[in-house]
């Protein structure tokens, strides 16, 4: 294996983080479809694919390096929210634990000197600006609609999406 123990040991450990991610968002988008706005609760279930699939990501690296896989238990996520603000919120601070986990990721890989783990870690440095810029631009519109208007939200993602997958 080409990478240390201790860093086979944290990329597991992001795993379990990015798995987590993924449990959280299924149980807002759950929480999201309740209250019957399909549009950002099926934004949300996309949301949580991705997670996933940073998961495998990592998986895949740590296969490649030679490194052995370990799939640790993932914490409970709550299921209880009050309102979609409330909700955004919680995605976007955990936007903000995952990109600081990267980040000590990153420090641990340049202590070591692990400039292949460093190069593949890059790719999530760069993906962590997008999720915090994309979580932060929708708890705004979320925020400036209000509650009473959350349904122009929805119109908003819709022409967004539409825009960038023109029929
Ligand atoms: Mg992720």
């Amino acid at each position: 294996m080409i990478i240390s123990k201790k860093m086979q040991d944290s990329l597991n450990e992001q795993v379990v983080h990015e798995l987590h991610s993924h449990n959280a968002y299924l149980a807002i988008a759950g929480f999201i479809d309740s209250l019957g706005l399909k549009v950002l609760s099926r934004r949300f279930f996309e949301q949580a694919d991705e997670e996933r699939t940073h998961a495998l990501k990592i998986i895949n690296f740590i296969m490649d390096v030679g490194a052995t896989v370990a799939v640790g238990a993932i914490p409970t996520t709550t299921n209880k929210f009050k309102t979609v603000e409330e909700a955004v919120e919680a995605s976007l601070k955990q936007e903000e634990r995952v990109t600081a986990q990267i980040n000590n990721l990153m420090a641990l890989a340049q202590k070591e000197k692990d400039y292949a783990t460093a190069s593949f870690l890059q790719w999530f440095i760069d993906e962590q600006v997008e999720e915090i810029a994309s979580m932060s631009d929708l708890l705004s519109l979320i925020r400036r609609a209000g509650p009473a208007n959350i349904l122009l939200v929805e119109d908003r993602i819709l022409r967004e999406e539409s825009d960038k997958h023109p029929t």
